[in-house]
């Protein structure tokens, strides 16, 4: 049997989690290559047009893996518990995947997690392991290992990340879903361009999370979303150690561009860049933003030098 994941949503944020619980299992797992051009057209004609980027780019890592598996894993997030809650549009994907794709030999395979209803991770995986045919037992142990490879690879993450925030160079806190910054079409060219700019770019979503939900208070404590919350929790963190914030959006997300308002008002010692993607070909207006974006950040630099 092989299970599809589509390179896409949430799998940057669990996919060594999943992809540890399919291998320890012994069951086989295709991933979609990484985003291009080809993938966002493909996702975009099963969309809405009032879908967000990400969402679009869903859809075609979707349509990328039918045929070339026989379950194509979907994941449903509805509830953290008391982290918050998630976007609606994860809530949805599920269906809006079943929806699109009606009519196409597909066979879906349920991921949900909803803590306020459905009890813990734990028990989501040991429903996935029961759904691909695999015993309680199997399933326990497979999910045991992806825990402890997925704490890993966050340890040795958070460890690199910490490096960079040594030395001299302009640091800039990266803050964007996972799926927008990791995405090499998405987030790719803006890390690209950051460091082809001698500036090292900090990725929010490193960070300890469960930390970062607490430090989240400090800039809004009334904000649903558990993935922004955590991401406003990792600004509180590393504003002491970072010279600029760089918000990555894409468009049209309702909860970025509350959070991205809350934090402009609110984190007012450090110049803040807001990027708003929309997925169009061409970076020489990306450039031309982070350049000058670079400057403001020497030239404030230089003058609390001058005035230390
Ligand atoms: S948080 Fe924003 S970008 Fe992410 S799925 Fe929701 S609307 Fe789309």
């Amino acid at each position: 049997m092989k299970i599809g994941i589509p390179r896409a949503l949430l799998y940057y944020r669990y996919h060594t989690l999943w992809e540890t619980f399919f291998e320890e299992l012994g069951v086989e797992t295709v991933i979609s290559p990484p985003t291009n051009k080809g993938i966002l057209d493909s996702g975009s004609i099963y969309a809405i047009d009032e879908s967000c980027l990400p969402m679009k780019i869903f859809l075609g890592h979707v349509e990328w893996l039918i045929g070339r598996c026989d379950m194509i894993l979907l994941p449903r997030i509805a509830s953290l518990g008391r982290q918050g809650s998630a976007c609606m549009r994860y809530q949805a994907a599920y269906d809006v995947a079943r929806n699109a794709f009606r009519g196409r030999q597909i066979k879906l395979l349920d991921y949900n997690v909803d803590l306020r209803k459905n009890g813990g991770q734990i028990e989501t995986f040991l429903s996935l392991g029961r759904a691909v045919g695999k015993k309680r037992a199997q399933s326990l142990h497979a999910y045991l290992a992806a825990r402890q490879a997925d704490k890993a690879v966050g340890t040795a993450e958070l460890l690199h990340q910490q490096d960079l925030l040594r030395g001299d160079r302009c640091r800039i806190l990266v803050v964007g879903h996972p799926y927008n910054v990791y995405d090499p079409y998405v987030g790719g060219p803006v890390l690209d361009c950051l460091r082809a700019l001698n500036t090292v770019p900090i990725i929010a979503d490193i960070v300890d999370r469960r930390e970062a939900l607490e430090r989240s208070a400090n800039i809004s404590s009334t904000l649903p979303w558990a993935f922004n919350r955590q991401l406003v929790g990792a600004i509180d963190i590393y504003r002491r150690y970072v010279d600029g914030i760089v918000l990555m959006s894409t468009f049209p997300c309702g909860p970025d561009s509350l959070v991205n308002e809350i934090v402009v008002r609110r984190v007012r010692e450090l110049p803040v860049l807001n990027l708003l993607i929309d997925g169009q070909e061409g970076s020489a207006g990306l450039e031309t933003r982070l350049e000058s974006f670079v400057d403001i950040i020497h030239f404030k630099r230089e003058e609390d030098i001058t005035l230390a």
